[in-house]
């Protein structure tokens, strides 16, 4: 029987970031999938800044981003012509090292992720699935069927359910999936088109109560295609093709589609799950947040929710921490989900309004009052950090405390470019870490040299103060660099504390 901490079901984005995470951290892992190679459709195509951040801990970062392609602008089509031109180049140029919006399709990415893993000497476990578990309170037994169709039972310390928005994993804990479906059924499609102006730009086009989401991705003349079918035609969508859908807004956008490569249709839910952890067993991605795929956020949650849960599983498993540091785990996400699959419905629900008065709104006053907003570069910047999921923000965790300047515990640790360098450049362990900016108190190094965490010392700028940063104050961040305590004083003390009270012990 083969020996293993986690056993992670599923090996899309979620998993396989997981079972990346993990075992960068040393932990043993087994991660399976029912399906016999990775998706070969684009499905998701945006890979947030947030993401791209977490990226560097596993020096992929780079990878990513010379395989995408970025963004250079959207542009907002309604009434047959082009209202607004939002340039998104450098969007978020104050916030992130990854100003940009990135597109890279799904089934490149999670190719990606699947080499990544091989180097680390872990292969997915192919036509391997998933029968049935039991959670059995020190551990958790698990059958698989292996893909002669033989039958293996083997345990795990604990189980990840990454398996996907059918999730037989949370129906078996007997979660909740709280919610509901739209009405209208969603379409994807990979095309070859003409007459994209400008080709290199993402469009979006609104008519009536149908619109389309118009994405290039690096090659000439290939687009992805995002819209709705409305009507009785989407009580049907097994006899669907490309023909039946709505064209009107393709239309409007000038454009004329020369080949569909891929066309897909499928139904949106938008629901959270009311139990991301039961005992043993942790739902992580789909299987625990579902929604419209109106901002590129659905792939990008699964892959943080992995990264929230990777460090704790480690230190839990290593004796590092309790148990109930792994609760922290579904109060962050959960609450995060929430709001993000209300933001999303409130999104959806605008594009697709049907009624004169909602249409009138969509096509005549939103393009104006988006094109004269987007001008004020508060406004660029608030886009920005709520699509990277860079405005996020774990503030009402267990694990939060502290504030220092505007920086409190659960924050994100605000991105500080210094003269060719930046504060990120350090974030590239999974590991504690503490920041000071200005001078480190002297009991903090040895505090540090003591508990085996890495002490960093930037010398106070301008650019620091503009951060949000305060001078000499000690900021204890997280393995998965998110903000733990922000102590003013700088001491010592405050984060002894801190992970003394919540049963942290680093020197196991
Ligand atoms: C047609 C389509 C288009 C989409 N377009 C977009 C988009 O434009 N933008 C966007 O953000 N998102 C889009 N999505 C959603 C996006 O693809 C998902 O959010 C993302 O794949 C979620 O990743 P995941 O790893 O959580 O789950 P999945 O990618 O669903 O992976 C789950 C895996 O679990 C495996 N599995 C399930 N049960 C078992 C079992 N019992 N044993 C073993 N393995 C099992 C499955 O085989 C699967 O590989 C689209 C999805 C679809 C289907």
């Amino acid at each position: 029987m083969k020996q293993m901490e986690v056993l992670i079901v599923g090996a899309g984005p979620t998993g396989l970031a997981l079972a990346l995470w993990l075992t960068k951290q040393g932990i043993k892992i087994r991660i399976i999938d029912k399906s016999s190679g990775p998706g070969e459709t684009s499905r998701a195509m945006a890979v947030q800044a947030r993401t791209l951040e977490f990226y560097r801990q596993l020096d992929l970062a780079d990878a990513v981003v010379n395989a995408g392609y970025k963004t250079p602008a959207m542009n907002m089509w309604a009434r047959g012509k082009r209202q607004v031109q939002i340039e998104l180049a450098d969007a978020g140029e104050k916030i992130s090292p990854y100003p940009f919006v990135l597109v890279f399709p799904q089934d490149r990415h999670e190719r990606l992720l699947v080499e990544r893993l091989g180097v680390l000497g872990i292969e997915v476990e192919r036509q391997t699935k998933l029968l049935s578990f039991e959670d059995k309170g020190d551990h958790v037994s698990a059958l698989l069927r292996l893909p002669d169709g033989q039958e293996e039972s083997c345990t795990a310390a604990y189980l990840a359910g990454c398996d996907g928005a059918r999730s037989p994993i949370r129906h078996e804990i007997g979660a909740g999936f709280e919610g509901g479906t739209y009405k209208q059924l969603f379409y994807v499609a990979d095309v070859v088109a003409s007459g994209v102006n400008p080709a290199s730009e993402a469009h979006v086009a609104f008519d009536k109560s149908d619109f389309v989401l118009v994405m290039p991705y690096g090659e000439v003349q290939q687009y992805r295609l995002i819209g709705t079918v409305r009507g009785e035609r989407a009580e049907h969508p097994e006899t669907l093709s490309f023909e039946d859908v709505g064209q009107d807004a393709i239309r409007g956008l000038n454009v004329t589609v020369d080949k569909v490569n891929w066309f897909s249709t499928y139904r949106v839910h938008h629901r959270v799950t009311d139990k991301f952890r039961r005992g043993r067993v942790f739902l992580l991605g789909d299987a625990a947040h579902v929604h419209s795929p109106a901002g590129g956020q659905g792939m990008n949650t699964g892959i943080l929710d992995a990264i929230n849960l990777a460090w704790k599983l480690a230190a839990v498993i290593k004796g590092q921490a309790p148990n109930s540091l792994l609760d922290s785990y579904a109060v962050e996400r959960q609450t995060f989900a929430r709001k993000l699959v209300e933001t999303t419905d409130k999104l959806f629900t605008f594009a697709t309004a049907e009624g004169s008065f909602a249409e009138f709104v969509r096509t005549h006053i939103a393009p104006t009052f988006i094109s004269v907003a987007y001008l004020s570069e508060n406004v660029r910047e608030y886009m920005f950090r709520i699509v990277s999921q860079t405005t996020l923000s774990y503030d009402d965790s267990p694990l939060s405390e502290g504030k220092a300047g505007s920086v409190q515990g659960g924050d994100r640790l605000p991105w500080a470019p210094v003269a060719g360098s930046d504060n990120y450049a350090l974030l590239t362990a999974i590991g504690w870490q503490v920041h000071v900016y200005g001078e480190a108190q002297a009991d903090l190094s040895s505090w540090c040299q003591d508990k085996g965490i890495p002490l960093h010392v930037f010398s106070w700028q301008p650019n620091h103060k503009k951060a949000g940063l305060a001078q000499n104050a000690a900021y204890l961040l997280r393995p998965d660099t998110y903000v733990g305590i922000a102590d003013p004083q700088g001491s010592a003390a405050a984060l002894d504390k801190y992970l003394l009270d919540r049963g942290i012990n680093l020197k196991v």
